[in-house]
C-alpha cells in the first residue's frame, strides 16, 4: 500500500485515477480547489478511510504545510481546468496552476524523495504543422491569443519538470494527454463530447463549431487513466514526455452524427464560427508509449460513446431531465 497525492482529485481525470488507485488498496490524498471539480465526482470515495481530501489551491505555497502529504510516495500533478471554455474564463489560474503549482508539487517531490508525474496536454502541439504528432515535434503555438494561457502554462510546467529533473534527480514523468472522454464531466464542461451527448439527449441543437472538418482523437477515460499509472510505475517513462491519447482520428462533424445515431435523438446539427486558434488537426503518435509502457487504448470509439451515452442518460433521469 502506497501514499498517493492526486491534485485535482475532484475533477474528471483526478476522480477516476482516486477511485483506481483506492481500489487497489492504496492511500491517496486529494488537493482540490473544486473550482472546475465537484463533490459528486469523488461522493463514493468520502466514506473511505483510504481517501482524504484537502481543499486548497495548489497554487499557494502554503499547500505544502498540510502534513497529510509527509510520506506521499507518489504524486499525480492533475490540477488545471482542461476545457477550454474554463480555462478561458479564468487565466491567470490557470497559468499559476501549471507554473506556481507545478513547482510547488516538485518541491513535494523533491522534499518527499516521491516521484511525479505532471498531466502535459497535446496543447504543447499548438496548430500542429506536423501530423500525426511524435514528441520530437516541438509545436506551432501562439502566445499571442486566448489559448494560450494553457498552451504556454503547460510548455512551462514541462521545463520546470526538467529542471528538477535534471538538477534534483527528482523521477518526473510527462503525460502528454490527448483529447479524453466518457461519462463524469459536467454537463456545461464545454468541451465536444460532453456538449453533444447533453444535446442530443435534451434534444437540443447540436453546436459544430466551424465546418466540422477539424479532427480530434479521442481516448475513453479507462484507457487514459491506466497508462498514468503504468507511467508512474515504471522506470522507463522517468525524464521522458510520453504522448497519452487514440491513435485513431475523426473529425469534430463525424463525432456529431455518431452521437446524433447512437442516442437515436431528433437534434439537429448547426454551426457556428470556430473559435480563435482551434487547432486543425490533432493525432498521436503513441510508438513511445507502446514501446516503453506496452500501451495502447483498449476502448472503441463507438463503444466508448455508446458507454458515454448511456451513463450521461442515467444521470440525466437521476436529474429528472436536463
Ligand atoms: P477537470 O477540470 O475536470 O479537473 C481539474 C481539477 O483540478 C478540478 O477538480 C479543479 O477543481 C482542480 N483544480 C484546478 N485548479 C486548481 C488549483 N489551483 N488548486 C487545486 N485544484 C485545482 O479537468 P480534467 O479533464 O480532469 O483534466 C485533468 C488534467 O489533465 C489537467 O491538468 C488537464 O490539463 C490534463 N489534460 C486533460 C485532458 C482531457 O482530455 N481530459 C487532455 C489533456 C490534458
Ligand atoms: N467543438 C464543437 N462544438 C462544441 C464544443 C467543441 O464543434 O460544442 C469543437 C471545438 O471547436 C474543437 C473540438 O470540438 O475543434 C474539440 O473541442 P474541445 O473543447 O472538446 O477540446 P480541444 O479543442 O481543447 O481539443
Amino acid at each position: 500500500m502506497k501514499k498517493i497525492v492526486i491534485t485535482g482529485a475532484a475533477g474528471f481525470l483526478g476522480s477516476h485515477l482516486a477511485k483506481r488507485l483506492i481500489a487497489q488498496g492504496n492511500q491517496v490524498v486529494g488537493l482540490d480547489n473544486f473550482s472546475t471539480g465537484r463533490m459528486e465526482n469523488i461522493a463514493e470515495l468520502t466514506e473511505s478511510p483510504l481517501f482524504t481530501c484537502i481543499t486548497c489551491d495548489v497554487s499557494q505555497e502554503t499547500t505544502l504545510l498540510h502534513s497529510e502529504l509527509n510520506e506521499a510516495e507518489e504524486i499525480y500533478h492533475l490540477a488545471s481546468p482542461a476545457s477550454p471554455k474554463y480555462y478561458q474564463a479564468n487565466p491567470f489560474s490557470t497559468i499559476l496552476v501549471n507554473t506556481a503549482g507545478t513547482k510547488h508539487m516538485l518541491e513535494l517531490a523533491k522534499r518527499n524523495q516521491a516521484k511525479l508525474l505532471f498531466s502535459s496536454t497535446s496543447e504543447v502541439y499548438g496548430d500542429p504543422e506536423v501530423h500525426p504528432q511524435p514528441e520530437t515535434y516541438r509545436g506551432h503555438v501562439n502566445t499571442w491569443g486566448p489559448r494560450a494561457c494553457y498552451d504556454e502554462a503547460k510548455r512551462l510546467g514541462e521545463v520546470l519538470c526538467y529542471e528538477y529533473w535534471h538538477r534534483y534527480g527528482v523521477e518526473v514523468k510527462i503525460a502528454r494527454i490527448f483529447n479524453t472522454y466518457s461519462a463524469g464531466l459536467r454537463n456545461d464542461d464545454g468541451r465536444v463530447i460532453s456538449n453533444f451527448v447533453t444535446q442530443a439527449l435534451a434534444c437540443r441543437d447540436m453546436t459544430v463549431y466551424g465546418d466540422g472538418s477539424q479532427t480530434r482523437s479521442f481516448c475513453y477515460v479507462d484507457d487514459t487513466v491506466r497508462a498514468l499509472e503504468l507511467m508512474m510505475e515504471s522506470d522507463r517513462a522517468t525524464g521522458e514526455t510520453i504522448n497519452i491519447g487514440s491513435p485513431v482520428e475523426t473529425t469534430i462533424i463525424q463525432v456529431a452524427q455518431w452521437i446524433k445515431e447512437l442516442s437515436h435523438s431528433d437534434s439537429r446539427i448547426t454551426f457556428s464560427p470556430l473559435p480563435a486558434d482551434d487547432p486543425r488537426l490533432r493525432r498521436p503518435v503513441i510508438d513511445k508509449a507502446r514501446k516503453l509502457l506496452g500501451w495502447e487504448p483498449r476502448v472503441g470509439l463507438s463503444e466508448g460513446l455508446c458507454l458515454t451515452i448511456h451513463a450521461y442518460r442515467k444521470q440525466m433521469a437521476l436529474n429528472g431531465g436536463d
